[in-house]
């Protein structure tokens, strides 16, 4: 997938080129609320790049707390594309 899509948003945003309210940013990432907020909090946190994660799809997992079997007490997301064998992503 290329760096920029030129007809992409996020990109714009990204770029800095559309305005944002950005609440964090670095070399890779940029955290911004989102323009029709669902919640109180609603942040979208982009990669800079236009980048595809897997042909076929991928899954987005968050784990919050003792019963989901949260391990480490930092807010992360799991990002999980492709598959292994015998398994699923
Ligand atoms: P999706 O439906 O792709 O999962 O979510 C896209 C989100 O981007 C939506 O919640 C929408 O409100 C937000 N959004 C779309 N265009 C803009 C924009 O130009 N600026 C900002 N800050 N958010 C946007
Ligand atoms: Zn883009």
């Amino acid at each position: 997938m290329s760096e920029r899509m030129s007809d992409c948003i996020f990109c714009g945003i990204a770029a800095g080129e559309v305005p944002a309210e950005v609440v964090s940013q670095d070399d890779g990432f940029v955290g911004f609320r989102d323009a029709r907020p669902l919640a109180p909090v609603h942040l979208l946190v982009i990669p800079r790049r236009h980048v595809g994660v897997a042909e076929s799809g991928y899954r987005v997992i968050m784990n919050t707390g003792p019963d989901a079997g949260q391990e480490v007490m930092h807010l992360h997301w799991h990002l999980r594309g492709g598959t292994l064998p015998g398994g699923m992503a």
